[in-house]
C-alpha cells in the first residue's frame, strides 16, 4: 500500500494569551501519527475543539508544524512537509487543496462563476493563454456537473447544492492529488451534507484522489469513509477500518459517539451510552487521559497517566487503559 501522507508525533501549538512575553501553549494537534494510503478516503471525526481542522490545516502548510515528521509521497514527487519551502512550497499547493463543506461559503458575488473557477490557475501561472484556462475550466466544470451555461452567471443565482459544485471545481482546477474537505463549523443540513458526500466520492474515484474527510458526524463519514480517525482534545483515541470501527468501536468516547447516532435496530436501544458534559478547553486540559472528565468508566490511573496507543487488531489502534476489560463486558 502506498502512502500519499504519512505523519509521525506530528503537533501544532500556537501561543496564546496577550502580550508578548505569554508562554502560554494551546496544543492544538498532539502527538498525531497517521497514515492516508494513496486514492483513499481517509475519515478524521471529533467534535470542535479536536483539533481535527488544525491537522487539515497543518497538512496542507496552512499552519505551522511544532513538531514530528509529515511527508507527501503522490509518486511523482516525495515532500517533508515540515521543511518544504520555495519552489517546492508552491508546487505543493496546487497538489493539496481544502474544500469548505459549505456551500453558502464565500464566493465572490461580483465574479462569474467562469473567473471563481479560473482564478487559481491564474494565481498559480498554471496555464499560458486564456484559450487554455476556459478549456481547463470547462473540463473541471463537467466533472462536477456543472452546467456550461451557468460559468457566465454569477453565484448568488445558484442553490446551495450548486454553489458547492462552484467551489468544488475551484479546488480542483489545479490538478490536485490530495484533498482536505472540511465541513465548516456551523452544521449542515444532513441532506446537503449527504449530496457533497456523494459528489466528492464520485469524484474520488474517477480522478483517483486521495481524500481527507474532517466531519464531527460520525455516521457521515461511515458511509463513505474507508479508515476513521476519531480525535478528541488533539488527539487520536481510535483510528481503524470504517467497517472494523462500526462494528467493534473499542473506545468509550467512540462508543459515545456511535450511540448518538439514533438506531434502527430496538434491540440496540437503551444500551446506548450518553456522552455527559463538553469537551473541555483545548487550553485548559485534563492531566492523564483527556476523556477521563466526561467517562462513565474513568478509574484512577485515567486521571493520572495518558494511556498509549494500542493496536487491538490489525490497522485499528485504541487509546484507553480499560479497552481490554471494556470489550469483554460488551455483550457480542
Ligand atoms: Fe475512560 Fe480511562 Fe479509557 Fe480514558 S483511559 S477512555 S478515562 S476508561
Amino acid at each position: 500500500e502506498e502512502l500519499l501522507i504519512s505523519t509521525r508525533d506530528l503537533s501544532v501549538e500556537f501561543k496564546i494569551g496577550s502580550g508578548v512575553f505569554s508562554k502560554k501553549i494551546l496544543k492544538a494537534v498532539d502527538g498525531i501519527s497517521i497514515d492516508i494510503p494513496r486514492g483513499s478516503f481517509f475519515g478524521v471525526v471529533g467534535e470542535s475543539g479536536s483539533g481535527k481542522t488544525t491537522l487539515g490545516r497543518a497538512l496542507l502548510k496552512a499552519v505551522p508544524i511544532a513538531h514530528g515528521e509529515a511527508r507527501y509521497n503522490d509518486g511523482e514527487v516525495d515532500y517533508d512537509l515540515t521543511t518544504l519551502a520555495g519552489p517546492d512550497l508552491k508546487d505543493y499547493r496546487k497538489r493539496a487543496q481544502l474544500i469548505f463543506q459549505d456551500p453558502y461559503a464565500a464566493l465572490s458575488p461580483r465574479m462569474t462563476v467562469r473567473d471563481i473557477i479560473a482564478e487559481p490557475l491564474e494565481v498559480m501561472g498554471l496555464t499560458k493563454s486564456r484559450e487554455e484556462t476556459d478549456s481547463r475550466v470547462r473540463e473541471i466544470a463537467e466533472k462536477c456537473r456543472l452546467n456550461l451555461e451557468h460559468l457566465r452567471r454569477f453565484p448568488h443565482a445558484f442553490s446551495g447544492g450548486q454553489r458547492q459544485r462552484i467551489s468544488i471545481a475551484r479546488a480542483l482546477v489545479s490538478g490536485p492529488q490530495f484533498i482536505v474537505a472540511d465541513e465548516s463549523v456551523a452544521a449542515l443540513d444532513v441532506s446537503i451534507q449527504a449530496d457533497v458526500l456523494n459528489l466528492l466520492k464520485s469524484i474520488q474515484r474517477e480522478m483517483g484522489l486521495t481524500f481527507m474527510f474532517i466531519s464531527h458526524d460520525l455516521s457521515v463519514v461511515a458511509h463513505t469513509c474507508d479508515h476513521v480517525a476519531v480525535m478528541y482534545l488533539g488527539r487520536i483515541v481510535e483510528s481503524a477500518p470504517t467497517r472494523q470501527l462500526f462494528d467493534n468501536a473499542r473506545h468509550p468516547y467512540t462508543k459515545a459517539l456511535f450511540s448518538a447516532i439514533p438506531s434502527l435496530d430496538p434491540d440496540d436501544r437503551g444500551k446506548a451510552q450518553k456522552l455527559e458534559g463538553e469537551i473541555p478547553s483545548p487550553t485548559n486540559q485534563p492531566p492523564g487521559c483527556k476523556f477521563h472528565t466526561r467517562c462513565p468508566f474513568a478509574t484512577d490511573i485515567c486521571k493520572r497517566e495518558e494511556p498509549p496507543l494500542d493496536t487491538c487488531e490489525e490497522g485499528h489502534a485504541v487509546s484507553c487503559h480499560h479497552w481490554q476489560e471494556l470489550s469483554e463486558n460488551v455483550p457480542a
